[in-house]
C-alpha cells in the first residue's frame, strides 16, 4: 500500500505521521521524487494508520503494492524532459537522435564515427566498452581504455555519451566517463542493481526485457524512480516472439502505450529491435511516427569488421538517408530532429 502525501504539507506534519509509524510499528518506507512525498506500507496496516492524527496529510491511499506509482502519467501528467548538458531528452517539438557503433572498438573507428555525427549535427554517441554478450568467448568489450577513448572523442566533437553498465561493481567508474547510464535488455529485472544505479545523479536509459511485458518494464523504472533517480528514459529494442527471421521483433504498439501510461521519454532502439541493417531506418520512421520522443541506432565505418552486431549497424554513408528519412517522418508529426537545433561545436 502506499500513502501519497499531500503536495503542501508541512514538514513538521510528515515528521510527526512518521514518528507515529515508528511508535505503532508500522513498517513503512519513505519515498520522494517530482516534488512528491510517498509513504510505502503493508496493506494490512490501513486502519491503523487512518486512524493516527496526522491522517490527514495523506492526499489519497493505492491500495495495490504491484502498481507503478511514479512513472505513471496519472501521478506525472506533464511529460518529462531530461536535460544532457543543454540537449533536453523527450521535448515533444524534438526527436533525439542517438548514434555510434555497438561496442568501442579502437580509436580510429570513433573518430571516423564522430567526425559524421558532427557532419550531421547529431548531439549523442553511443558505444558499449562492457557489452553483455551472448557467448563468454565473444568480444567482451575494451572496459576502461574503451571508456577513455569515447569520452576524449566526445569532448572533441561536443557529443553526449550513452554507454551501458552491467554490473554494480563498475558504476562509480562508467560515471566519469557517461553521460546517459544505460541498463541493458539483460539486466532490466536485476532490482539491486537497478537500486544501485539510482544512487547516481546520471540519467539512465532502462532497455525493455527481451522477455519483458510493458507492465514489468515500467515496475522497474519504478524501482529507480522510488530509490531517489527521477531521470529514467525508457528504450524499446524488440522483444522474443516466435518469429524466426528476425533477432527481435520491434513492439511499435509498446511506443505509444508507454507514451499514454508514463510521462518518462520513450527512445526507439530499431537496431536491436530488428537485427538487420536494412529494417534499420524504416523502423525508425516508424517509432517516429509512432510517438517516439528519440531514436538510438547502431553504425559503423566498416560493418563487415565490427567486433559485435555489425549486420544490423548502418554504414556511416547510410546516416544521410537515415537523416532524410527520420526528419520527414518528424515533420509530418510537428516536430524536429534535434539535430536541426542551432549548435555551436567547442572544439578543441
Ligand atoms: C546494445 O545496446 O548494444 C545492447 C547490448 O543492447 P540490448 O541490451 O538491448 O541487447
Ligand atoms: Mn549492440
Amino acid at each position: 500500500m502506499i500513502l501519497i502525501i499531500k503536495q503542501e504539507f508541512d514538514q513538521l506534519e510528515v515528521d510527526n505521521l512518521i514518528n507515529e509509524l515508528v511508535e505503532y510499528s508500522i513498517p513503512h518506507n519513505l519515498v520522494h521524487a517530482y516534488g512528491k512525498t510517498l509513504i510505502h506500507s503493508e496493506a494490512s496496516y490501513k486502519d491503523k494508520i487512518l486512524a493516527l492524527n496526522q491522517s490527514s496529510i495523506i492526499e489519497r491511499l493505492v491500495p495495490s503494492g504491484s502498481e507503478y506509482i511514479f512513472a505513471s502519467r496519472a501521478f506525472k501528467p506533464e511529460q518529462t524532459i531530461i536535460d544532457v548538458k543543454g540537449i533536453g531528452i523527450g521535448d515533444p517539438n524534438y526527436v533525439n537522435i542517438i548514434a555510434g557503433p555497438c561496442s568501442v572498438e579502437n580509436e580510429n573507428q570513433l573518430l571516423l564515427t564522430a567526425n559524421e555525427l558532427r557532419r550531421h549535427n547529431i548531439k549523442f554517441i553511443r558505444g558499449g566498452a562492457h557489452k553483455p554478450r551472448t557467448s563468454p568467448y565473444s568480444f567482451q568489450g575494451l572496459g576502461t581504455k574503451g571508456l577513455q577513448i569515447i569520452r576524449e572523442i566526445a569532448d572533441d566533437n561536443d557529443l553526449r555519451i550513452i554507454t551501458e553498465v552491467i554490473d554494480t561493481t563498475l558504476i562509480d567508474e562508467v560515471c566519469k566517463y557517461a553521460d546517459v547510464l544505460q541498463v541493458g535488455s539483460r539486466n532490466m529485472q536485476n532490482y539491486y542493481f537497478l537500486k544501485e544505479l539510482a544512487k547516481t545523479d546520471k540519467p539512465i536509459l532502462l532497455k525493455r526485457g527481451m522477455y519483458s511485458k510493458v507492465e514489468e518494464w515500467l515496475l522497474a523504472a519504478e524501482y529507480i524512480l522510488s530509490s531517489g533517480n527521477a531521470k529514467v528514459i525508457l528504450c524499446e529494442r524488440g522483444i522474443r516472439t516466435f518469429d524466426n527471421l528476425l533477432r527481435n521483433t520491434m513492439d511499435i504498439a509498446a511506443i505509444p502505450l508507454v507514451k499514454s501510461l508514463s510521462h518518462l521519454p520513450v527512445i526507439a532502439d530499431p537496431s536491436h529491435g530488428t537485427g538487420m541493417r536494412n529494417l534499420v531506418t524504416p523502423l525508425a520512421g516508424a517509432s517516429i511516427a509512432a510517438g517516439a520522443d528519440g531514436v538510438m541506432i547502431e553504425v559503423h565505418p566498416n560493418p563487415e569488421l565490427a567486433l559485435s552486431d555489425g549486420e544490423q549497424s548502418l554504414y556511416l554513408e547510410q546516416l544521410d538517408s537515415f537523416i532524410q528519412h527520420t526528419s520527414a517522418i518528424a515533420a509530418a508529426v510537428n516536430k524536429k530532429l534535434d539535430t536541426s537545433i542551432n549548435y555551436k561545436y567547442n572544439l578543441k
